[in-house]
């Protein structure tokens, strides 16, 4: 492994503390931080349920609060790190924010736009172009997905059998 493949597996780390947090809030686990020129800038976690807002994607507000920290809309110069591979929406603001790299961790066969669905990193009729580097530590971010949604279904299988219990079964 060369000295950038760890640090992108360093970084990738802190992505998958911030997709714990937001596990621990109930949110779907997908963390993200921003790194400027080996600078982490920004760290967020997805908070779509927290906020009522279907733009709290983690890496979307990572960007949100990078440029804030940076004082300048383009971030040139940032690698974004994303536990999932990032939606069309967030694809569309790294193009806009002129981002220099992506890396990201598990794949996503339902919405992925940095490769699996589409690829909005090298489309010639936009205007700005990134490197993507994909897999990274994608076992850790796939495994907390599932067991989030696994611990969900039980949770609903649980409050189902509850409900058509007989009466005094429940503790
Ligand atoms: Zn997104």
């Amino acid at each position: 492994m060369d000295a950038g493949e760890k640090n992108d597996e360093r970084y990738m780390r802190l992505a998958l503390e911030e997709a714990e947090l937001a596990a621990a809030e109930g949110e779907v686990p997908i963390g993200a931080a921003v790194v400027c020129d080996g600078r982490v800038v920004a760290r967020a976690h997805n908070r779509r349920e927290t906020d009522a807002d279907p733009s709290a994607h983690a890496e979307f507000s990572a960007m949100v609060a990078a440029a804030r920290e940076l004082g300048r809309w383009r971030l040139t110069g940032c690698t974004v790190y994303v536990t999932l591979e990032p939606c069309l929406m967030c694809a569309g603001l790294m193009v806009n924010a002129r981002v220099d790299r992506c890396v990201y961790g598990a794949a996503d066969p339902k919405g992925g736009a940095l490769g699996t669905l589409y690829d909005v990193s090298h489309d010639p009729r936009l205007n700005h172009e990134f490197e993507v580097t994909p897999g990274v530590l994608a076992d850790e971010a796939a495994e907390l997905l599932r067991a989030f949604f696994r611990a969900r279904r039980d949770a609903r299988r649980a409050a189902r059998a509850a409900a058509g219990g007989p009466p005094g079964e429940c503790e």
